[in-house]
């Protein structure tokens, strides 16, 4: 029997008294979390300069008790494991920056959505019969009392816990591990590769769907479905954008760090959050759909969302500067960002692996234009926006679903071929200019290989800054 880890986030409800030494133990990890931020900038940066340190490697340790000082009272009003888990939290972002996996841990600022790390010796979880779900919070010492929390799903009691507070509600999210169910052993992908490879084109044909991503229509899938936004949904973020409008223009006019602009301030981040849960839901149904339509080899096109919903370079003419169409690009970016392509290949991604179902990425080149029965590509293929006609053997069909049949057999031939994960990987190419220190201003991004581990040795850590210092840096992608 195998088994996966889930995630869960529960709304919470604390008392106003409960919420205000909430909110302090967020204040106390936060400014532990950021002097640990500032005091690993501030070994490397003394490090780069000091020839007597090289080799010295930076300290990566949870130790927090040097920023209990005469000068911090106030730390001393929360739990000490409150400030060990800001620690920790630090420790484990640079960890994940050493891996390769993030950049470097930055300072966490006091605005937008706020949240605490809690470990078990400050929390036990209690099921009333009378109340419902219950959170026992806070030590002798630190009492915070019980807290209700409405579980909208079945859980296991997890190690430990994040309350965080966004727009002014509270919520409380943990994960846990759980048996996965239907399924005994959970296959890696290069291994669901090999069984499916050895089915016939045919079989395979009928098990695998490809899907092409839109902004008119957010999805569109080789059997000829669309999966699109429920419209009462649509009405609802329109007339959400509009009470967002009303808002700024309040919000402009009053008086700033007064209690009344505070309050339109939540109201305006609540009306902004419900787009962004509004694509979260579709994300979450589309992509449950898609895992139990009987499809069990999911292909989508590899899209960098970043690189597309970049802004347009501002044009000059003869030293004069000239409209460059950014307007037009920022309400295509919002139509982007905001159809959730991201997430649905995210929660696609595993929620396929938990059911053993294969997920690829294609490259999406000319999928618009390609015809799906005889691969001849030409641009007048696509008739209008909705139609595609192919211009030799005549095939009509909707462009979307011609688009997920050309992305289906890219899929297929991929398999055939051996290729399992292609995942679209940044690499930075670096060319030598003639001028030292041209065209680098916008570096700021070091990063690193898989294999970089362990600490870079400072020697090396300061040459290789100064030969990027020196280049030209590219961003490409594979
Ligand atoms: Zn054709």
């Amino acid at each position: 029997m195998s088994s996966y880890s889930t995630g869960v986030r529960f709304a919470l409800y604390p008392s106003l008294a409960q919420a205000s030494v909430l909110r302090q133990w967020i204040g106390c990890q936060r400014v532990i979390y950021n002097a640990k931020v500032a005091e690993d900038q501030y070994f490397s940066t003394f490090r780069r300069q000091a020839l007597s340190l090289t080799g010295e490697p930076t300290p990566l340790d949870q130790q927090y008790a040097q920023f209990k000082t005469e000068l911090t009272p106030w730390l001393s009003e929360v739990p000490s494991q409150i400030l060990r888990n800001g620690a920790v939290r630090w420790r484990n972002a640079k960890q994940r920056q050493l891996q390769g996996l993030a950049g470097a841990p930055v300072k966490r600022r006091a605005h937008g959505r706020q949240a605490v790390l809690i470990t078990n010796e400050l929390f036990q979880f209690v099921a009333d019969e009378q109340d419902g779900h219950v959170l026992l919070l806070g030590t002798p010492k630190f009492p915070v009392g019980a807290l209700r929390f409405t579980a909208h799903r079945p859980y296991q009691l997890p190690k430990q816990v994040v309350i965080s507070v966004e727009a002014g509600r509270w919520y409380v999210s943990f994960s846990f591990e759980v048996a996965s169910a239907g399924v005994d052993v959970l296959r890696s992908p290069e291994e669901l590769a090999y069984e499916f490879n050895n089915w016939s084109d045919a079989e395979l044909l009928t098990v695998t769907a490809g899907y092409d991503r839109g902004v008119v229509n957010r999805l569109a899938d080789s059997a000829g479905l669309f999966y699109p936004v429920d419209p009462k949904v649509t009405l609802r973020v329109q007339r959400k954008e509009v009470q967002t409008r009303r808002y700024q223009r309040k919000l402009a006019r009053q008086v700033k760090g007064s209690t009344n602009r505070n309050k339109t301030k939540v109201k305006l981040a609540r009306l902004q959050n419900y787009r962004a849960r509004c694509a979260q839901d579709w994300a979450h149904k589309t992509s449950y759909a898609l895992v139990t339509s009987g499809t069990k080899v999911h292909v989508l096109e590899a899209l960098q969302v970043a690189n597309m919903t970049k802004r347009s370079k501002p044009k000059t003419e003869n030293g004069k500067w000239v409209r460059n169409g950014a307007a037009a690009k920022s309400g295509l970016n919002k139509a982007i960002l905001g159809s959730a392509w991201g997430r649905l290949a995210l929660y696609l991604n595993y929620k396929a692996t938990r059911r053993n179902q294969l997920v690829l990425v294609v490259p999406p080149h000319y999928s618009s234009q390609e015809c799906s029965e005889c691969h001849y590509t030409h641009a007048d293929n696509r008739a209008t926006q909705a139609l595609f006609v192919c211009q030799r053997c005549g095939f009509t069909t909707h462009a979307d679903t011609n688009a997920s049949r050309v992305l289906r057999a890219r899929g297929i031939a991929q398999l055939r071929a051996g290729v399992v994960v292609v995942k679209p990987r940044k690499r930075i190419a670096i060319r030598r200019t003639s001028q030292p220190g041209a065209g680098c201003s916008g570096m700021s991004v070091e990063r690193q290989d898989k294999s970089g581990l362990e600490h870079h040795a400072p020697g090396t850590h300061a040459a290789s800054k100064q030969k990027i210092e020196n280049c030209e840096v590219r961003s490409t992608v594979l």
